[in-house]
């Protein structure tokens, strides 16, 4: 079953991910998960959980997260993320990557980055994506 396609991606930095190493297999109250990360904890409610950060709820409707799930979890979607096609974008209409329909590549000056404008063809949003600039002088 893959469900990520359908993901909206937590935006968590490097030094987030490095800190969700630390988390051990055991559940944690999503208040002692966002206090290790250090992220806000409506990032837990509004941006993991929905994209299907694996959780439980209680019979009290807690939601307890064991921290090795979720450390896989964002390793899984980070590898995800880098498996997009050059000619793909992440839409934040879809929450998903597509093929952006007639890209526009935008070189900056230091033409290490070039900027890819493109459409979604599912959804009609202007999308962007910056992506390291290919060897071809
Ligand atoms: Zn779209």
């Amino acid at each position: 079953m893959d469900t990520i396609n359908n993901l909206q991606m937590p935006r968590l930095d490097r030094v987030q991910r490095l800190r969700s190493q630390k988390l051990l297999t055991m559940e944690y109250q999503p208040s002692e998960i966002a206090e290790i990360l250090g992220i806000h904890i409506d990032t837990i409610y509004r941006s993991l959980i929905p994209a299907g950060c694996p959780h439980r709820r209680d019979e009290k409707n807690r939601i307890w997260i064991v921290g090795t799930e979720l450390t896989q979890w964002l390793q899984t979607i980070k590898k995800k993320k880098l498996s997009m096609q050059p000619d793909e974008a992440f839409c934040l209409h879809c929450n998903r990557p597509v093929k952006m329909q007639d890209p526009l590549s935008i070189t900056f000056q230091n033409r290490v980055i070039e900027m890819v404008t493109g459409i979604c063809p599912h959804c009609g949003t202007t999308i962007n994506r910056a992506r390291a600039r290919e060897n071809r002088e």
